[in-house]
């Protein structure tokens, strides 16, 4: 329970929050202030440098415009302020601060390590000013470093890391936050500046970018990126959608043809549903219950955990924030750094038809099937033993739902660089995992029409076919080079 709080003018700092419902910060800021604005600030060049790419960054900013026309019915203002680093951040949140003579700051945590540096520095120079912040664990079920072993020791195991985490899930009940109130008109009449000129060339608009450096988001105008549709509205609806056919996830949700998963993943990650929202709608169909009850649902819930789970792992562990694995010792991998086969995996043209489906479904939809990330990490890591850091690097530039924790966790697991990772000598043999996932090859058929006239037992490994590569690496020998080196490291 936070103080209670009553102060004159607040700011809420959205981030990766771009939602009104059930956001913590924008709740308890409407509660304790008479007058409220919000603020997002575009970092385009740290942004790139974290590898983000045009589809999440134009996602965000499309999310970013539907949170604002929905802000501006409670008369909350959004601003927009474009800067280029987090470096710049504390000192021009400060002067926006001033600026709008604001006395609280309220935004959700991020955990990150770059992130975190950013607020913990925001904080410092908002507390010289003598200016309120406060900040939420809003992006978890719980807050990161709440879910400790017997001995206190943060998990490294899923497995009871999520049963512990249920435990304590299920001993308080998930009720998501309602809309904030109908803001007061600033001063009874006169409104919140449209626009304040910030100092060397910087300005302060309620007008939200359609061009920032380094990107390219053109298709923001529409709302829609790459057939995504933005915001919250439209989260909820699919939210609502898939709860009808969430009993049916656990059988369905490893066939990349189906459309069985929720594809949830990109307005989780902008924030504009909250993973209590996903919860609460789990539950309610599930008796209330966390565990037991229908597969279905329990499963996705699992799902849900993952993301909790790489989530608290990255606060607990900082190197992975700073691209070390998390085994150490996997440093000692001799990893291939060969730019022309990492091309041929990026291009979808290493001839293994699943992985170059997949790959496919990356470059056009800016979005792949669990399944499938699974299988072309373990082709890249494992199969052309190619550092995973690369294709971490190449999702987060093409994927449209990227997160740096479960980007990571699921990348470190598959190459078995991570805690609780797949074993060493796993190595997905993307052949059967193909006639296993997508037996009549419907899924390959759709992304490499090239092989669509072939029959379903060919179209896994193919004869050669015209206009369709040969398979750039022997998959045998790499799974037996693979399992070697892991094995050195002993
Ligand atoms: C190599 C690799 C990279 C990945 N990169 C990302 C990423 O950048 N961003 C991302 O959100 N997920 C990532 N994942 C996890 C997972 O593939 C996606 O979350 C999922 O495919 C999203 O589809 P969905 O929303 O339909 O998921 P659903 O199956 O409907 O699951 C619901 C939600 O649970 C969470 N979730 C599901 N599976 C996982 C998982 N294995 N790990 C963590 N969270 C999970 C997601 O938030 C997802 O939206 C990655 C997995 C792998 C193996």
């Amino acid at each position: 329970m936070r103080r209670p709080l009553s102060l004159a003018r607040g700011l809420v700092w959205f981030r990766s929050d771009l939602r009104m419902q059930d956001n913590s910060a924008l709740y308890r800021a409407s509660q304790c202030c008479e007058y409220l604005a919000a603020l997002f600030i575009a970092c385009p060049h740290n942004w790139k440098s974290h590898g983000e790419g045009d589809a999440l960054v134009a996602f965000r900013m499309a999310c970013l415009h539907e949170l604002q026309t929905r802000l501006q019915t409670r008369n909350i203002p959004l601003y927009c302020l474009n800067i280029s680093t987090f470096s710049q951040v504390p000192k021009a949140l400060q002067q926006v601060a001033l600026r709008l003579k604001i006395e609280g700051v309220f935004a959700n945590a991020e955990y990150p390590i770059n992130e975190q540096r950013r607020d913990h520095a925001v904080r410092d120079i908002l507390c010289k000013s003598g200016i309120h912040i406060e900040y939420y664990s809003d992006r978890t079920l719980l807050p990161p470093g709440s879910v400790r072993t017997g001995n206190g020791e943060p998990y490294k195991v899923f497995t009871p890391f999520k049963r512990t985490l249920l435990q304590l899930c299920a001993e308080s009940a998930v009720n998501p936050l309602p809309v904030p109130r109908k803001m007061p008109i600033l001063d009874g009449g006169s409104h919140w500046p449209k626009w304040l000129e910030m100092g060397r060339g910087v300005r302060l608009t309620q007008k939200i970018p359609s061009q920032l450096p380094h990107y390219s988001i053109d298709n923001t105008v529409t709302g829609m990126v790459k057939g995504w549709k933005a915001g919250e509205k439209e989260a909820q609806k699919r939210l609502k959608l898939f709860g009808e056919r969430i009993t049916r996830y656990q059988a369905e949700r490893d066939f990349p043809a189906l459309d069985s998963t929720s594809r949830l993943s990109p307005y989780l990650n902008s924030g504009a549903i909250s993973i209590r929202q996903c919860a609460y709608m789990a539950l309610s169909l599930n008796d209330g219950n966390w565990q037991g009850g229908s597969e279905g649902i329990a499963c996705w819930i699992s799902e849900l955990i993952w993301r909790e789970f790489y989530t608290h792992l990255l606060v607990d562990f900082p190197r992975l924030s700073k691209g070390q694995p998390f085994k150490l010792e996997t440093e000692r991998i001799p990893w291939v750094y060969n730019q022309k086969l990492f091309d041929c995996w990026g291009r979808g043209e290493t001839g293994v038809p699943i992985v170059d489906a997949a790959m496919h479904q990356l470059n056009e939809s800016a979005w792949m099937h669990n399944r499938l990330r699974m299988i072309v990490a373990s082709f890249l890591s494992k199969n052309m033993l190619i550092d995973w850091r690369w294709g971490e690097r190449y999702f987060m530039q093409h994927l449209i739902d990227g997160d740096f924790a479960s980007n990571n966790g699921g990348w470190q697991w598959t190459a078995s660089t991570g805690t609780d990772a797949a074993p060493y000598f796993r190595v997905f043999n993307p052949y059967s995992q193909s006639q296993k996932f997508d037996p009549d090859g419907t899924f390959i058929r759709r992304y490499i029409p090239e092989l669509a006239s072939l029959n379903n037992r060919e179209i896994h490994n193919p004869p050669p076919v015209s206009g369709y590569p040969q398979v750039i690496c022997d998959v045998g020998a790499g799974r037996k080079r693979a399992i070697a080196v892991f094995a050195r490291l002993k």
